[in-house]
């Protein structure tokens, strides 16, 4: 996409994630050194190398932070073509901004929830990108079904999967990497390949060739 519609796309990322904004830049680059060390100690969240769910979220917090500071030296290969947008990342991860949401949040539950036991899902609501991203992270690299035999643990979590957007077939993903379209089987649908698809026919994006699904060598 242009660099322009990138800025829309980090504005719009900044708007509906709110206090759990994660930059794009950091979170691209982590996200590559998963699928490069799946399941070893390299890989920044594995259920292989971590107690519990909060432990594996805490230490991708940590890896996450150190990319997003620049303190970890990541290799260039890593680096390549990620989304950059560093005046407008610094002050979304910013704390004052997450207070500033969180503050938002409380304010939106004070006048609308109907019932105290709503305010439990304020935390949720806080941490909503990392929550999202925990439950594909953790719950599909250990539950669900395989279409494919990997050298990871990496499973589908659901037949149909309209909540995660397509995310849950994991499996898939981790077969073919660079696919738009995450659903392999019938039943597996993705509903955000047809969006990806009229971004395209919009002009807002260009879908480049490799991206119709290449099986990653190094995972068969
Ligand atoms: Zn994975
Ligand atoms: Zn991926």
């Amino acid at each position: 996409m242009s660099k322009g519609w990138e800025r829309f796309f980090f504005v719009v990322a900044y708007i509906t994630q709110g206090s759990s904004y994660m930059s794009p830049r950091a979170y691209a680059i982590m996200h590559r050194l998963h699928h490069a060390h799946t399941d070893t100690e390299l890989d920044p969240h594995s259920p292989s190398f971590s107690k519990n769910i909060f432990s594996m979220m805490w230490r991708t917090r940590n890896i996450y932070a150190n990319i997003f500071s620049r303190k970890e030296e990541v290799e260039p290969k890593y680096t390549k073509n990620v989304p950059e947008w560093d005046l407008f990342d610094r002050w979304a991860n910013s704390a004052t901004s997450r207070i500033i949401w969180i503050a938002l949040y409380v304010a939106f539950f004070a006048i609308y929830a109907s019932s105290p036991w709503l305010y439990l899902l304020l935390p949720i609501v806080m941490t909503m990108g990392a929550f999202h991203g925990a439950i594909i992270n953790w719950f599909a690299h250990k539950y669900g079904y395989k279409n494919y035999i990997l050298k990871n643990t990496s499973e589908n979590l659901f037949s149909i999967d309209i909540l995660m957007l397509g995310e849950a077939y994991h499996n898939n993903h981790h077969k073919f990497p660079s696919a738009i379209n995450f659903g392999k089987r019938w039943h597996e649908v993705d509903p955000m390949y047809p969006v990806i698809r009229l971004f395209a026919w919009l002009g807002i994006i260009q879908i480049a060739k490799p991206a119709m699904a290449v099986p990653q060598e190094s995972n068969m």
